[in-house]
């Protein structure tokens, strides 16, 4: 059996309870070196076989599987985050399903919420945001036309860039290009969780040079919305004067 497993953004407690205890049961671990703390694999138990990915290639990762799988051992596919955001995935599980190798899924948290905790954010505010856009810049990995960063900045909804902070000052002209005011606010998140962790606030106009100042290039997101300013309604949630299924209204 193949575990995939979501690892969290970096702090070892930010794992899953679930994740936890699969990382400690199995017998072969294969982590996605470049990002997930290694501190995660001091949960492995003696004699575990440990693999970094980041040297591998998809046919030598598969080989692995098909060999422990041969033996009878229980592996924990690590990565990074919630393994279903650019986790490339969906290629490990295609081959496993055609090699009939069962496998299952453990979700993690992934960076964009623990990039909203570090900022202290809510990313769907009343009255400014109900929608959030994951996305990334194209880089080496195309990405559709009809996704270009400019046509989804037309929506002025909340977005989180993945994947970008190389490339802050395109990001940031694209954003401006699509609808967004230079002066809306954007925020840089550097190693959410990690004890490296760096928030950097500015606006559109200001965010690259702010980012080009800290040296960041890589291991950050990039917000960008009026959700990260300070107007917006109060919820209907918790509003005394509206009913809910588990609450009544108050006069
Ligand atoms: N599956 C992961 C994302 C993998 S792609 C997840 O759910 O978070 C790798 C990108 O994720 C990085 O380039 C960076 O943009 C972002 N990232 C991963 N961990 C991060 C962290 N702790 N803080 C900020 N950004 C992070």
């Amino acid at each position: 059996m193949i575990h995939f497993v979501g690892a969290g953004p970096g702090a070892p407690d930010l794992i899953t309870l679930r994740g936890a205890k699969l990382l400690g049961e199995a017998g072969m671990i294969i982590y996605a070196g470049s990002l997930v703390n290694k501190e995660l694999l001091s949960m492995a138990k003696p004699g575990c076989a440990i693999y970094d990915s980041a040297s591998m290639t998809l046919d030598e990762v598969v080989e692995k599987f098909r060999e422990a799988e041969e033996s009878g051992v229980d592996t924990v596919r690590l990565h990074t985050g919630d393994p279903s955001v650019y986790g490339a995935i969906r290629e490990q599980m295609d081959r496993l399903e055609a090699l009939g190798i069962e496998y299952d899924v453990t979700p993690g948290v992934s960076s964009f919420c623990a990039a909203a905790a570090a900022a202290r954010v809510e990313y769907t505010l009343p009255g400014v945001s109900q929608t959030v856009i994951i996305t990334r810049m194209e880089g080496r990995t195309p990405v559709p036309e009809k996704e270009k960063i400019r046509s989804l900045a037309s929506h002025r909804a909340s977005m989180v860039m993945f994947l970008s902070s190389g490339m802050v000052r395109e990001l940031c002209a694209e954003l401006v290009a699509g609808g967004y005011a230079p002066e809306t606010k954007a925020a840089m998140v550097y190693k959410a969780s990690w004890p490296e962790q760096r928030v950097i606030r500015s606006n559109l106009a200001e965010l690259p040079a702010e980012a080009e100042k800290s040296g960041i290039r890589n291991t950050a997101l990039i917000m960008v919305g009026d959700f990260l300013g300070d107007e917006y309604e109060l919820s209907k949630l918790y509003d005394k004067h509206f009913s809910h299924g588990f609450r009544k209204a108050s006069e």
